[in-house]
């Protein structure tokens, strides 16, 4: 039996009862990741591993991370670990210190396995654009289909059954987008309630930790190990943090439920709706109210652009000290301005300089107010119209993604409702830092498909009851590549 397809909490009390032991675990789950052929990993970690659960602290063993492999995006400072980005200019960057996400992890007694490929510096929705070129969907044997980004090697490595657990970062959509390709639970807690401090900034406002389980109650369990204020991050938020679990299984009788109306008639694939139709019946039977409720169309279409001009505009700043002086894969000039130049045009894809581009050009004072300042603006609206609709709502579901795992070379019509609403619609979470979950819901020719459940901010606890609800009567829960329910 393959242990580690199983969830955390099963993984778990098997360690507990002695029928599998941390060191079995750790070594089955390296041999797993050399031989992955999804381009999972930017990195393995080989002797660290080992050499971790030789020293695992037996008192640890009633956490729920206690002797469990996991892996970790690699655009998460990991000390004596080589983190890249996938970025050609982080290539042989090691870092001196742990992000907080890192050490939490491993003070509860987690053994990381391995850095995870992403989209070049979080920067991407696809998984093809790491310095290592793509990360195959593990869904696809045949390597047709995409994972989706940027957290593509986390997403294939948790999905692929080679760990039971993930990290990865979520700016746009980047955990909860892959987790409805990939069959998995993508989870994005409220903006502050989990440390960003090693975490690579790419749009500081709108970054967030984020992570893959394979079920609800595995998310609520993570989230108890990883929230809560850190001195070293001062957006950390100090809202308290309350037990994540302990009201999991609560009926939803009377929570109410929007379903915006505009987003689910911006999808047309028949199979999606019907299983989105389907799961509110359940939602509906397991006493939930829930209602199709408007949002203006026009504040919709406007989330991606909005989108791509702040994030943009924040990742042009963010990335100015990536220029060869301090660290990272420095090419040689004459002058320090040379060493910067040809450092930077070095070591970034040209996506990446188109989005610095466009992120300059809407900062630059001459533009800013008809483009930054426009799109913080269109921001603020955008997070009022949702704002609005929980006064009245516990929770907004919709589908996560007009489709199943896309196809390598699928072009999309930029402008059509599908594109601008229904695929690239999940950054409000981001905007309004609101906590967002995806789960599975169906499947269409053998590849999986999610829905999204996204709450107001530090309201988790509502948000982790109703979609451990739904998962329950779907029965779609611990899904691993290969093995359709
Ligand atoms: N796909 C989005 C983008 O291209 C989201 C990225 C993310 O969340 N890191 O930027």
């Amino acid at each position: 039996m393959n242990y580690l397809s199983l969830s955390l909490v099963e993984l778990h009390n098997l360690i507990v009862s002695g029928k599998v032991t941390p060191e079995q675990l750790v070594k089955d789950s390296l041999e797993l990741a050399r031989k992955d052929n999804n381009n999972a990993f930017e990195y393995i970690c080989e002797k660290e591993a080992i050499e971790e659960v030789k020293n695992l602290d037996p008192k640890l063993k009633d956490s729920i991370f206690y002797g469990i492999p996991i892996v970790i995006k690699d655009n998460f400072s990991t000390k004596d670990i080589p983190t890249t980005g996938s970025s050609n200019i982080l290539k042989g960057y090691i870092p001196l210190f742990s992000s907080e996400v890192a050490l939490r992890l491993k003070k509860a007694g987690a053994i990381l396995i391995g850095k995870t490929t992403l989209d070049e510096l979080a920067m991407g929705g696809s998984g093809t654009t790491g310095h290592l070129g793509t990360t195959f969907n593990p869904w696809d044997p045949t390597h047709q289909h995409l994972i989706g980004g940027s957290s593509c090697g986390s997403a294939a490595a948790i999905s692929g059954g080679i760990v039971p657990f993930a990290v990865g970062s979520d700016t746009g959509d980047s955990v909860r987008k892959p987790a409805n390709n990939a069959g998995l639970v993508g989870f994005k807690p409220t903006w502050g309630r989990i440390s960003r401090y090693g975490l690579f900034p790419f749009a500081t406002s709108l970054d967030h930790v984020a992570y893959f389980n394979r079920t609800v109650e595995d998310a609520a369990l993570t989230l108890n190990v990883l929230a809560g204020r850190d001195e070293k991050d001062a957006s950390s938020s100090l809202v308290p943090v309350v037990d994540f679990v302990k009201n999991i299984n609560d009926s939803i009788k009377g929570k109410k439920i929007a379903v915006i109306k505009e987003i689910v008639d911006s999808i047309n694939n028949k199979t999606i709706i019907d299983a989105f139709n389907k799961s509110i019946n359940m939602l509906r039977d397991n006493g939930a109210i829930v209602d199709e409720v408007s949002v203006d169309i026009k504040l919709l279409k406007a989330i991606y652009p909005t989108y791509i001009i702040i994030s943009c505009a924040e990742a042009t700043s963010n990335n100015a000290n990536l220029d060869g002086i301090k660290f990272g894969n420095r090419i040689e000039g004459d002058s320090f301005e040379q060493v910067m130049i040809n450092t930077r045009n070095n070591g970034f894809s040209e996506l990446i300089k188109r989005r610095f581009v466009i992120g300059s050009f809407s900062l630059l004072s001459e533009n800013a107010n008809e483009l930054f300042i426009r799109a913080q603006k269109c921001r603020r609206l955008i997070v009022d119209a949702f704002n609005k609709v929980f006064e009245n709502y516990d929770a907004i579901y919709c589908p996560a993604s007009p489709s199943a795992a896309p196809l390598m070379d699928s072009v999309s019509d930029t402008l059509s409702n599908e594109y601008l609403i229904a695929d690239n619609y999940l950054a409000y979470g981001n905007m309004g830092g609101f906590p967002s979950i995806t789960l599975p819901i169906g499947f269409e020719n053998g590849l999986p498909f999610g829905a999204n459940l996204t709450a107001k901010p530090f309201d988790e606890s509502n948000l982790l009851k109703i979609a451990n609800s739904l998962e329950k009567a779907t029965g779609l829960s611990s899904l691993v590549a290969g093995k359709e329910k």
